[in-house]
């Protein structure tokens, strides 16, 4: 069982500037951006020193792939024969020549699609390289109904094979109506999931336990959602706060939490995919 750990350091800008987004939109400057290439410094360091199984899964406040350091950092860790996945979420709109320098079979990438920002044609042909170079990929939008025929146009233009996501807007979930329901779920068969708060006070998680959101300071926390701090990933005796533990929220909504909430079952549906959001094929959908 290898340790997760989902790293979200100070980088908070990104270039686009989606309505909905309560992050991104803050402009770092030339000193902020130094801080944070020492935090990730920092961190890939404490990664290589690791030695024990470990992925890594970048999640941002913002969008970390227009960063050279960033991308630097996930090819550097997919060279690390400790390290069997290197994930990010992005909005695939850098460009990919940085791909060069990575080993493609470990890395993982999280692309979400916004369309009042990115032309849907440049989108697929960022996915078709991802596909050339035999990288582990999933695609998704947030689910606002408007964004339904962008969406069916880009199941249609992905192979086939490609997981297509929809995060349900749980303010709008009441709005939404039994045809865009339909539609959502013809789209991805995990919509249902991803559309309802799960009850999670007392559960069992592997967060806390083998998997870890840690910030730009090394400060571990059982996921992005619980504030408590279990410890410092870069105190010596950091695996001595890791182990079994009750949820202690009501309730887990968010895909990045609750596929870890062990009575879903979701570390079977998505396995080796788990940190990129690919579930094996039979829960992929069909276009
Ligand atoms: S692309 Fe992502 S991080 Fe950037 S503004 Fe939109 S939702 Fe926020
Ligand atoms: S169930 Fe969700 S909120 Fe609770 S520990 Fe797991 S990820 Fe965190």
């Amino acid at each position: 069982m290898s340790l997760k750990l989902l790293y979200r350091g100070p980088l908070s800008s990104c270039n686009y500037g989606c309505t909905y987004c309560p992050f991104a939109k803050h402009h770092e400057t030339a000193a902020e951006h130094a801080a944070d290439e020492v935090k990730l410094q920092r961190f890939l360091g404490w990664c290589e020193s690791y030695r024990k199984p470990l992925d890594v899964f970048f999640t941002p406040w913002g969008e970390a792939l227009t960063q050279r350091r960033y991308q630097q950092a996930l090819a550097r860790l997919t060279h690390l024969p400790h390290v069997g996945r290197a994930a990010v979420q992005t909005n695939l709109s850098a460009k990919l020549d940085w791909l060069d320098d990575a080993q493609p079979s470990k890395l993982g990438i999280w692309a979400t699609f916004h369309p009042d920002w990115a032309k849907r044609q440049k989108f697929v042909a960022q996915c078709l390289e991802l596909e050339e170079r035999g990288i582990s990929y999933s695609v998704g939008v947030v689910g606002f109904p408007s964004v339904l025929d962008e969406l069916k146009a880009l199941r249609a233009e992905l192979p086939p094979h490609v997981y297509v996501w929809v995060n349900a807007v749980k303010d709008l979930a009441s709005q939404y109506t039994p045809e865009v329901l339909q539609a959502f779920t013809a789209l991805d068969p995990l919509f249902p999931l991803n559309l309802k708060a799960h009850p999670s006070l007392g559960k069992a998680c592997a967060g806390g336990q083998t998997v870890l959101s840690i910030d730009g300071d090394g400060v571990a926390r059982r996921c992005h959602f619980l504030r408590e701090p279990l410890g410092n990933l870069y105190e010596p005796d950091f695996e001595s706060k890791l182990g079994p533990r009750a949820c202690t929220a009501a309730t887990c909504g968010c895909h990045i939490g609750y596929v870890h909430l062990e009575y879903l079952g979701l570390q079977q549906v998505f396995g080796r995919g788990i940190l990129e959001r690919v579930p094996q094929r039979e829960w992929r959908g069909r276009p």
